[in-house]
C-alpha cells in the first residue's frame, strides 16, 4: 500500500480552487443572480416510494457476477425500433441523463465554460448520440439515483455508479464501463490510513452510496465514524473545517477531491477496499433499452472512442487504462 498526491500543471490548478470557491461561495450565496445549486432538487427526488415497478429476484446476479448484463442484440445498434423506449426518446427529441455536478473528472459543474464535463458526461453523449437527439444533463445526487430512474423523471444514470446486486434487484444495469475501487482521503499528516484500526476518526461519504455502506461496516466494528452528507463536496468541505478526518469512496472520486487539496493524500490499497465496477442506469421497464446501451458501449470499446475519451479526461489524473471487458449474461 502507498499513498499518492496528485498534481495538475499550475493554470489546472488556478482553475480548480477557482472551480472550489466558486461551488462553495455559491452554495451559501443568496443574491439576484440565478444561484448555483450544488444539491439541486429535482421533481421526483423526494419521493418516499418510487413508482417505479417491483424489485425484479434476479437469479443470474451473485457477488462475483454483478457485472453481467443483458446481452447485446444480435441486429446491434441497428435494431428495429418500433415500439422501444429508444423510438420514445426519439420522438421528445431529448435524453435525460442524471449526473452529478460536483465530481472534478466524471461530472461537474465547470465555471469557465458554464458547462457540465467529465467523463461520464461524455458517456451519456455516446447514447444520446447514437439516438440522435439532444443530451439534457440533470444535475442529482448519488442517493436519488434509483428513485429518478424508477419515477421516470431522467432516462438513465450516468453517476459514478457501482453495480451491486442489490441495485440490480431495483434497476437495469448497462455493462461496466469503468473499473473503479473504494480509497481513502486524509490529511498528509495522518498516520492511521488502515480504517480497520482507526480509533474514532469521522470518516466522511455520500448518503446512499456504497462507500457510506462500507464505512458503516467499520463503524460497526468500532473503529471510525460515519459521517454522511449529500454530494461529495460537501464532504471536501467537512474534511478542511476540520469535521471530519477522512473521505472514502471510489478512486477516481478521491482523486478528483485531491486536487483540489494540497494538503489530502489518497490511499492505494492493492487490492482496493472494495471492488466498484460502473454501469449506466436504466430502468428495469426497458430491457430492450439496457441492450441498446450495452451495443453504444461494445462500439465504444472496439473502435477506440473509449479510449480517446479516458486519454481525453483522466489519463493525466489516473494513469494508463483500458477499458473493461464486458460481461454478459448467458441464463
Ligand atoms: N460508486 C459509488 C456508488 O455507486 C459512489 C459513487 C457516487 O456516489 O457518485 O455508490
Amino acid at each position: 500500500m502507498s499513498l499518492r498526491r496528485f498534481h495538475l500543471p499550475r493554470l489546472h490548478v488556478l482553475a480548480l480552487l477557482a472551480l472550489v470557491l466558486a461551488l462553495v461561495a455559491t452554495s451559501c450565496a443568496v443574491g439576484d443572480d440565478e444561484p448555483f445549486l450544488s444539491n439541486p432538487d429535482v421533481a421526483g427526488a423526494d419521493d418516499e416510494t418510487p413508482s417505479g415497478p417491483a424489485a425484479l429476484s434476479d437469479p443470474v446476479c451473485d457477488e462475483q457476477g454483478a457485472r453481467a448484463s443483458r446481452p447485446l442484440d444480435p441486429a446491434g445498434l441497428d435494431v428495429d425500433l418500433a415500439g422501444t423506449r429508444m423510438q420514445d426518446i426519439i420522438d421528445s427529441g431529448t435524453l435525460r441523463a442524471g449526473v452529478a455536478q460536483d465530481t472534478l473528472l466524471f461530472g461537474f459543474f465547470n465555471p469557465g465554460s458554464g458547462a457540465i464535463e467529465g467523463f461520464d458526461i461524455e458517456i451519456a453523449r455516446l447514447v444520446a448520440d447514437a439516438l440522435g437527439v439532444q443530451l439534457e444533463l440533470v444535475p442529482i445526487l448519488s442517493a436519488d439515483r434509483i428513485p429518478l430512474l424508477q419515477s421516470g423523471a431522467i432516462d438513465i444514470v450516468v453517476k459514478t455508479m457501482t453495480i451491486t446486486c442489490t441495485r440490480w434487484a431495483e434497476i437495469d444495469f448497462s455493462t461496466e464501463y469503468f473499473k473503479a475501487g473504494q480509497q481513502l482521503l486524509l490529511s498528509t499528516e495522518a498516520t492511521e490510513t488502515d480504517m480497520a484500526r482507526m480509533t474514532g476518526e469521522r470518516i466522511c461519504a455520500a448518503e446512499g452510496t456504497t462507500s457510506i455502506a462500507k464505512i458503516r461496516e467499520f463503524e460497526e466494528q468500532g473503529t471510525v465514524e460515519a459521517v454522511a452528507v449529500g454530494g461529495w463536496t460537501d464532504c471536501l468541505v467537512k474534511f478542511q473545517q476540520g469535521e471530519v478526518e477522512g473521505i472514502s469512496t471510489d478512486d477516481t472520486i478521491l482523486a478528483g477531491l485531491a486536487v483540489q487539496d494540497p494538503f489530502a493524500m489518497v490511499t492505494e490499497f492493492d487490492p482496493a477496499i472494495t471492488d466498484e465496477p460502473y454501469g449506466i442506469g436504466v430502468s428495469q421497464e426497458y430491457p430492450e433499452f439496457t441492450q441498446y446501451i450495452n451495443a453504444v458501449l461494445e462500439q465504444a470499446r472496439t473502435d477506440g472512442t473509449w479510449q480517446d475519451l479516458y486519454d481525453q479526461e483522466l489519463r493525466a489524473i489516473l494513469g494508463e487504462r483500458t477499458p473493461p471487458v464486458a460481461e454478459y449474461r448467458t441464463g
